[in-house]
């Protein structure tokens, strides 16, 4: 596995790859690797013939309240599973190089940006999108691999993907979770060992909510209070929200039918997590 730090070295390479025809892979993270990254990497490693992760915590998608000083970094670490799971360069540029001393250019993530956690932590996707697309530009892959855990940032990507032509395929893959059902999440290590317990009622109440619309409940709000209800009687957890939208849309649904996603998000102590299930209802 080769190291590449600079960003005009990693478009050397890419062009080169391009040149050359070959199919490029491409996992973007923050770091902190878990079985959730490695997934990922696993598929890119499998269907393509290079493939590259970036580890790059990035500035631009944190508020100025947001843990982006505390946020885990264990290079070392994600070093050993990158290459562990056919990972063939890791790319981990600075922040100085990726984003230099004039940088002004951002992409704005648009309207399915301002929902949800969009709401929630202002300017976030434009900060997502912006660092993607120069990732892109920088590691020219053929397949973008993104994990459905963070499903409205797939969903927003996909839309900058086709919105601005951008010659390349993405594939969601499924969420990885522990045993017990705790999305995997690089967050996951900032909770105590009791907050990790109570962490476990997100994805409790979804798998409620699923069992309850396979059970014949289709109204959303009817859903929605009870898990409400649930989490607001659990002292140390905030909810902030819970929807249930169409899967390809995001629109909020009164009626839950065909393709549909419920997602999650709540403060465990001082941590946000969020997690989501999809699932067609007939
Ligand atoms: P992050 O390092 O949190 O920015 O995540 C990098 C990529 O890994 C994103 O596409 C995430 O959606 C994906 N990812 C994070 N956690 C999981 C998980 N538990 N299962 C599958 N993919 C994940």
């Amino acid at each position: 596995m080769r190291i590449v730090k600079s960003t005009k070295q990693m478009q050397k390479l890419a062009l080169q790859w391009r040149q050359q025809g070959k199919s490029v892979g491409f996992v973007p993270t923050m770091g902190a690797l878990h079985d959730g990254h490695l997934s990922l990497i696993c598929k890119a490693h499998q269907k393509n013939d290079i493939t590259v992760v970036s580890v790059f915590v990035n500035p631009l998608q944190f508020g100025p309240k947001e843990d982006f000083n505390k946020y885990p970094r264990t290079l070392l670490q994600d070093k050993k599973l990158c290459e562990q799971s056919g990972c063939d360069v890791l790319f981990i540029p600075s922040v100085d190089d990726f984003y230099g001393d004039d940088f002004q250019t951002t992409v704005t993530a648009g309207a399915l940006g301002e929902l949800l956690e969009g709401a929630s932590r202002p300017g976030h996707f434009d900060g997502v999108c912006t660092v993607v697309l120069k990732l892109l530009q920088q590691t020219l892959p053929t397949v973008l691999y993104l994990g459905q855990k963070d499903y409205q940032q797939a969903c927003i990507l996909k839309q900058m993907v086709s919105d601005l032509n951008l010659p390349l395929k993405v594939q969601v893959l499924p969420i990885v979770r522990e045993k017990d059902g705790l999305a995997m999440s690089s967050r996951n290590r900032y909770l105590s060992s009791h907050q990790r317990e109570q962490a476990l009622l997100l994805h409790k109440t979804l798998k409620e909510m699923r069992r309850r619309l396979v059970l014949g409940e289709r109204q959303a709000a009817v859903l929605k209070r009870r898990t409400k209800a649930q989490i607001s009687a659990t002292q140390g957890i905030q909810l902030d929200y819970v929807e249930c939208l169409d899967a390809s849309s995001m629109a909020p649904l009164k009626r839950l039918k065909g393709a549909v996603v419920i997602l999650i998000a709540a403060k465990v102590g001082k941590t946000r997590l969020i997690d989501n299930i999809r699932l067609n209802v007939p």
